[in-house]
């Protein structure tokens, strides 16, 4: 059985202030159990975030790192760094990131691999444009981000890797994919993984969807056979709004 995952992306929001009162928040109404819930939050945030949400079983993930251990990357993070803040997940090849940062395949995947050395969990993202989409080459789009991303990286490793589709057409946006067409990509997904590696390690990774999901839409969602969570943007921001989505 895969434990769902419900992963809140902050992205570049919150203060100080405004993450303890959410961890306040998440301390006076505690999540449900037998789900993996987890906020992905700005680097300066990573330590306090942890230390105040200790108990809450509520876990702490950053949103991007580098796959070298030191070094002059000015304004770049290690694994080490995270590591050593309590966060325990770090979100690579963000769409954002990828069109925003010029995020390839190749780095996505050097930074999976990276990660899990660390004994970090990498959530590896990939989704399709519209214009993709409305090609019809969004298989194939996912495929490669998928093998790429996995490249090298052994079967014994690989179920400790957490796949989110997220259609880039669907995040911010409003405009949901509908539960059956996410679930037919994740589907999809599960088979490369399948293909790759062997159906027990497809059964055993999770894999998320991700685009506009909110209390609307995450209940429908959760229902589909092969998504196990959710990663969410917008709908993470308020922490009520958060709460609810655990509560599939
Ligand atoms: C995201 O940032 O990964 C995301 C899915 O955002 P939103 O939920 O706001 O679409």
């Amino acid at each position: 059985m895969r434990t769902p995952l419900i992963a809140g992306n902050w992205k570049m929001n919150k203060t100080l202030d405004e993450a303890m009162a959410f961890a306040r928040y998440l301390g006076e109404n505690p999540v449900r159990e037998g789900v993996d819930t987890l906020l992905c939050a700005p680097a300066p945030l990573l330590y306090p975030l942890a230390d105040a949400l200790t108990g809450t079983g509520v876990a702490v993930g950053a949103q991007n790192m580098h796959y070298e251990a030191q070094g002059a990357f000015t304004g770049e993070i290690s694994a080490a760094m995270i590591n050593d803040t309590g966060a325990s997940y770090v979100i690579l090849g963000h769409s954002e990131r990828r069109q925003l940062f010029a995020e390839t395949d190749a780095s996505v995947n050097k930074k999976t691999i990276c990660a899990l050395k660390a004994g970090i969990t990498p959530i590896l993202c990939c989704g399709e444009s519209l214009e993709e989409r409305e090609e019809g080459r969004t298989a194939d789009v996912i495929k490669a981000q998928v093998v790429n991303g996995l490249l090298g990286i052994a079967e014994a490793d690989v179920t400790g890797v957490v796949i989110a589709y997220e259609p880039i057409w669907a995040i911010g946006t409003g405009k949901t994919a509908s539960s059956a067409d996410a679930n037919e990509v994740c589907a999809a997904i599960r088979a490369i993984i399948a293909d790759l590696y062997s159906q027990e390690a497809a059964d055993a990774l999770r894999i998320l969807y991700g685009g506009s999901v909110n209390a609307d839409t995450i209940d429908g969602l959760m229902a589909e056979t092969d998504i196990d969570g959710a990663l969410v943007g917008g709908a993470s921001l308020d922490p009520a709004s958060f709460h609810r989505l655990t509560t599939f």
